[in-house]
């Protein structure tokens, strides 16, 4: 049976403040999905919305194929895991993870082998016996999400399940969580204001802005093509130059033509990856986009460097990989051209 997600324009209102302005959106089957945005667009509006604890005053809500608008939450085949995983600190991991199998009243011998199945495959297995309060962070996140997991819901929803942990440890959870994901096989929606954590685990993300839908793609559809400068800002980094759209690509003040795919006119930016860019010393004269700037810094960034150009009034990253850092680096203070292909150009609205 399906276990998709649909969302038929919700609209929720608290007053006179919308928070989710007419989002339609649909969820495969097992898909990872990810809700992305800046604080306050309404990721957790829309993920209440979706478990039932939120009423839009417009719209539809379907898991699979199923109108569950007006069904209350506990009635819904899904299972969302809240921010804060209040785990109770009076029972050991295994009875927390048990807990919800033995309010279903379920026979012992399947609650056993059902707990021990998922502490396996959280490796929690070693911590079974402990309590809440023996346990890191990392372990306690991993046991609400066992705890989620044990009841099989065909969609489990996730509000920043990972929002909790250091840095290492949450990368290693993400891979977890998708590990998890793909084992037991149902629909994930997660709701994260970190565009790389979205970017690792996702199968598609949907970018939400102030209650809109301002994209939705996988992960690399987002980072090639995005739809807006928001989009665009928001997940990775890119450098814009302001102009004015032609077929050709943007008229820059100052600089020229630069080349791009455009389907746009009048006030409009190029975009550019900083991984796009190549820094010379001699303009090229094989047609590729080219900006005179001066390298204003170089910076680490893991194993590869950056260089910041100050060009066409702006600052444009251009990142230079570890490979070619032994070729000479330039310096601070000297001249350089921006150089890419066009086919490596946005061009983008203003806005
Ligand atoms: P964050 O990443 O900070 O958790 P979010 O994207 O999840 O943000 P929401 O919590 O969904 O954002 O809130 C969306 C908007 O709706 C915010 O501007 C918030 O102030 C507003 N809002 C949320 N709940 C209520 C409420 N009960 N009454 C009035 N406004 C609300």
């Amino acid at each position: 049976m399906s276990t998709g997600v649909e969302l038929r324009n919700i609209v929720k209102r608290y007053g006179t403040f919308t928070a989710i302005d007419s989002v339609s959106l649909s969820i495969r089957d097992n898909e990872f999905f990810a809700l992305l945005g800046p604080s306050g667009c309404g990721k957790t509006t829309l993920l209440r919305t979706l478990a039932g604890f939120e009423m839009p005053q417009e719209g539809t809500v379907l898991v699979g194929g199923q109108d569950v608008t007006h069904t209350r939450p506990r009635n819904r085949p899904l299972n969302l895991m809240f921010q804060s995983y209040a785990l109770f600190p009076h029972m050991s991991v295994e009875r927390n993870v048990a807990y919800g199998l033995e309010m279903e009243k379920l026979p012992r011998d399947e609650i056993r082998s059902r707990v021990a199945e998922v502490l396996a495959s959280a490796q929690l297995t070693q911590f079974a016996n402990r309590k809440p309060d023996q346990l890191s962070g990392g372990q306690r996140q991993r046991v609400a999400l066992a705890r989620a997991l044990v009841k099989r819901p065909r969609v489990l929803l996730l509000d920043e399940p990972l929002s909790a942990l250091d840095k290492k440890l949450r990368e290693e959870m993400q891979l977890e969580l998708k590990r998890m994901q793909s084992e037991v096989g149902i629909t994930f929606l997660i709701v994260t204001h970190d565009q790389e954590e979205a970017l690792v685990m996702a199968d598609r993300i949907a970018v939400l802005r102030d209650g809109r839908l301002e994209q939705v793609g996988a992960p690399q559809e987002l980072y090639e093509h995005p739809s807006s400068r928001f989009v665009a800002n928001f997940i990775g980094v890119m450098n814009f130059l302001d102009g004015t759209a032609t077929r050709e690509g943007v008229e820059v003040p100052g600089i020229g033509l630069l080349k791009g795919e455009s389907t746009l006119s009048g006030p409009a930016s190029i975009a550019v990856r900083p991984e796009r860019v190549t820094l010379t010393t001699e303009a090229p004269t094989d047609g590729r986009n080219a900006v005179p700037g001066t390298v204003e810094d170089i910076a680490y960034h893991g194993i590869d460097l950056v260089a910041h150009v100050r060009a066409a009034g702006t600052s444009i990253a251009a990142r230079i990989p570890a490979a070619r850092v032994g070729e000479k680096v330039p310096q601070p203070g000297q001249p350089v051209f921006c150089v890419w292909e066009p086919e490596y150009s946005r061009v983008l609205p203003l806005n």
